[in-house]
C-alpha cells in the first residue's frame, strides 16, 4: 500500500491516472495528490542526520546514498548544506580569493 509522502497517512484513494500511466492516489487525511513511486524520496529526520554522521565520519556521498536508501543528488544537496553551515576542513572552496581579485582595480 502506498503512503502519503507529505504526511505519511496511508488513508488514501486511488485517483484515475496521470499522463504516463502512472497510478495517482489522492490523500483523505491533507487532501494531497501525489502519484506511486514518487521520485523523490522523503528524506526523515533520522536519516539526515545519520546522513550527517556518515558525513563527518569521512564516507563517500555514493556510500552514504547506498546506505541511507536516498538518491545521489539527494546527497550533494545535502552535504553541500552541511559544509556551509559546518565548516568542515577540506571541503569549503576559498572565497577569500575571488574578493581580493576584484579588489585590485581601485
Ligand atoms: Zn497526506
Amino acid at each position: 500500500m502506498e503512503k502519503c509522502p507529505r504526511c505519511g497517512s496511508g488513508d488514501i484513494k486511488k485517483n484515475g491516472h496521470i499522463h504516463n500511466g502512472k497510478q495517482n492516489y489522492y490523500c483523505k487525511t491533507c487532501g494531497r495528490n501525489f502519484v506511486e513511486n514518487p521520485q523523490q524520496k522523503i528524506v526523515s529526520q533520522k536519516d539526515r542526520e545519520l546522513a550527517a554522521r556518515l558525513f563527518r565520519e569521512g564516507l563517500s556521498m555514493r556510500a552514504i546514498s547506498r546506505v541511507l536508501g536516498v538518491s545521489l543528488p539527494w546527497v550533494l544537496d545535502f552535504t553541500k548544506n552541511l559544509s556551509g553551515e559546518k565548516g568542515i576542513s577540506g571541503e569549503v572552496p576559498d572565497f577569500g580569493k575571488a574578493d581580493s581579485k576584484s579588489g585590485e582595480s581601485s
